[in-house]
This record gives structure tokens, C-alpha cells and sequence, in this order.
């Protein structure tokens, strides 16, 4: 009697693991300027991944700064507007973030993006006097939000790049629960948020890039296992703009300073359960550099969330909250509240 159900027990577990890799779906999207992969698994995968890329596209096309007909473009133009439920959340979470780190993330980055000539791809590094004018403008607290009803302060525009890929990750999630997915992954440019645990039940695996523009995305120095939790990471390697001389100046922009961010750290991961926090967050952590970012995070008392940074000179230092799923062949230290 034992012995047959034994045997019924591991068919059982059989089929259902057979049952499980059956109904694998992997999407591959170019969104958002990067190539993102959605893959889920259960019986609902294809519809869960339908409803992912409509969402993830329809994101694209409402958030596209550049693009005409754009909702965040008509903000822009116009100093304000009615955006739509899928915006407003996340312009209100981003304003929040905006005070929280005294500014080192702020959307209303969009004039000094724009006059480092990021968005035509040429550089031009700004003189003192178009800092001087552009600086002012890069204060978040001058948007007023009232439901859906934005009102840009004179002169303001703003660039979600920081938070779209994590809040698109969200997103994702919402639509898997929905479906019932309780296992999946999904990668929007190299941001990794894992559902649940993989199919047969153990961790994800997930990779930091090396920071430097050669390892991006291929060398991996360090790997979190993770169930349920995201991965974000922003650095200076990632994207950037050549001088003349061949000097380096990257994307991320100090809004204190207007210049490149140069506060000691050249990667800066940050792991959670809320990817739009974690996007937002990679950004800021990365601009207040060391010291500051290890104060935030002890006396951080919302959404947990956890650090990997690295260091100019390539030390690596981790949160706590995360010593017992990382895992590198480097040495690292661990920083305790
Ligand atoms: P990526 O989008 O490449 O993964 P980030 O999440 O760090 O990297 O976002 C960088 C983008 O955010 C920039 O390309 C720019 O559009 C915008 N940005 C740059 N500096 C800031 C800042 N201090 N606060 C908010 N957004 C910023
Ligand atoms: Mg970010």
C-alpha cells in the first residue's frame, strides 16, 4: 500500500512538473529603447504574457518622452495636463521618492538631460551661465499633482527614464497575479524581477553586470538568488556620451551639481519586492553616493530594500538584508543597520 502510493505521489509530482514546462511562455520585446524578456509559466502563461506585452507597449507609447503624441510629450509642451490612471501613480510615487532623497532622483530632470544634448545623442557640455538657468528647474516639489490633473511648474519638463523600466516591471507582476502565474521572470533591459521560484521550486539566479561598458550585460561578478524580488541596477557604464578628448560622460545627472554624477560609486544594484521604488532608487543611491545612501537606507522605514554597490576603485559592499543569497567569487563587506 506504501510503496503504491509512493508511486502514485511521484507520477503525480511528475505530471505536474511535465504539466508546468508544458506551458512555458517567453516573449521578447525591444521597448523603453532596450530589449526586454517576459517569461512566465502555468497554465494561463500565453494570456498572462499577451496582456504583459500590451501593457509593457502601451507603456512605451504613453511614456516615450521623444515621441510626438506621447502622453508624457503633451505634458511637456503643454506645462500640464489629464494623464491617464496607468501615469499618475507612478508620478506620484516618483514625487514622493523626489523628497525623500532631498532630490537625488527627480523626474523633473527632462532641460538637463536635454541641454547635455542625451536625447539627439550630441554632446554639449553646458557653460556655467545655461547651468545656471537650468538648474532652478529641476525641483520636483513645483509639480502639482491632483488625481489625474498635473501642473508643471514655468519653464519644467520631466523624463520618467529613472522609474519606467521598474514600474513597467510592476505592472508585469499585477497582470501575472491576475492570471494566477506564481512562477516567471522577466528582464527589461538587464532590470530582472522574478515571481515566485522557478518551476521546480528553487531560487532564481540572477546576475550583476560588471561595471564597465565591455562586461555590461555578458560578465556577471556577482549572482542573487531570488524568489518574488526584483533586481535594479543603474550605472555610469550604461549609457554615456564621448567628448572630443574621449572623455566619458554618462546619463545619470546630478541635479545639485547638473553634471554626470561623480559620487564615488560606478554600479549601484538595489533589490526589493516594489521595482518602481528599486528603479527609482538605483538612480538616487548611485547620485548620493556612499555615505549618504548607507544613511538612507538605515533610516529608510518604508518598502524594504537592500543595496549592492561598487565602488570607483571596485570594492563591493552589500546590505544585510541580502548576505545570505549573494553570492561573488569577489570579496565584499557587509554593511549592518
Ligand atoms: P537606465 O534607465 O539606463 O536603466 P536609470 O534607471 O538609472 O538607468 O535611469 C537613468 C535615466 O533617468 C536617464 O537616462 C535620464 O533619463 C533619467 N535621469 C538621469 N538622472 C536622473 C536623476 N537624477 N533623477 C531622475 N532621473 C534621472
Ligand atoms: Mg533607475
Amino acid at each position: 500500500m506504501k510503496k503504491i502510493l509512493t508511486i502514485t505521489v511521484a507520477v503525480g509530482i511528475f505530471l505536474m512538473c511535465s504539466c508546468t514546462r508544458n506551458t512555458e511562455d517567453v516573449r521578447e520585446i525591444f521597448a523603453m529603447d532596450t530589449y526586454m524578456t517576459v517569461k512566465c509559466y502555468g497554465e494561463n502563461s500565453k494570456k498572462a504574457n499577451d496582456e504583459a506585452e500590451e501593457m509593457i507597449k502601451l507603456l512605451d507609447s504613453i511614456l516615450n518622452v521623444e515621441s510626438d503624441g506621447s502622453d508624457i510629450y503633451a505634458l511637456n509642451e503643454n506645462g500640464g495636463g489629464t494623464v491617464g490612471e496607468e501615469v499618475s501613480p507612478m508620478i506620484e510615487k516618483a514625487l514622493v521618492i523626489a523628497s525623500q532623497t532631498d532630490g537625488a532622483f527627480d523626474i523633473s530632470i527632462r532641460p538637463l538631460v536635454k541641454l547635455w544634448g542625451f536625447p539627439e545623442g550630441v554632446l554639449h557640455i553646458p557653460t556655467d551661465e545655461e547651468l545656471e538657468e537650468v538648474l532652478p528647474l529641476i525641483d520636483s516639489s513645483k509639480i502639482k499633482l491632483n488625481g489625474s490633473e498635473i501642473t508643471l511648474g514655468e519653464g519644467q519638463s520631466v523624463d520618467l527614464g529613472g522609474i519606467a523600466k521598474g514600474y513597467a516591471a510592476d505592472t508585469v507582476a499585477d497582470i501575472y497575479r491576475d492570471n494566477g502565474v506564481v512562477s516567471g521572470i522577466i528582464s527589461l533591459g538587464g532590470n530582472v524581477l522574478t515571481i515566485g521560484s522557478k518551476p521546480d521550486g528553487s531560487a532564481w539566479k540572477v546576475g550583476i553586470s560588471v561595471p564597465d561598458k565591455d562586461g555590461a550585460g555578458t560578465d556577471y561578478f556577482a549572482v542573487l538568488s531570488l524568489r518574488g524580488q526584483c533586481v535594479i541596477t543603474s550605472g555610469g557604464y550604461e549609457r554615456y556620451l564621448t567628448g572630443d578628448d574621449g572623455q566619458i560622460y554618462h546619463h545619470i545627472l546630478d541635479p545639485k551639481t547638473g553634471y554626470p554624477s561623480k559620487s564615488g560609486l560606478k554600479s549601484v544594484s538595489i533589490v526589493s519586492t516594489d521595482c518602481t521604488l528599486a528603479d527609482a532608487l538605483s538612480t538616487a543611491v548611485f547620485v548620493m553616493g556612499y555615505d549618504r545612501a548607507v544613511e538612507f537606507w538605515r533610516e529608510y522605514d518604508g518598502v524594504a530594500f537592500d543595496m549592492v554597490l561598487v565602488e570607483d576603485a571596485g570594492d563591493i559592499f552589500i546590505t544585510e538584508g541580502i548576505k545570505d543569497v549573494f553570492s561573488s567569487e569577489e570579496s565584499f563587506t557587509v554593511i549592518e543597520k
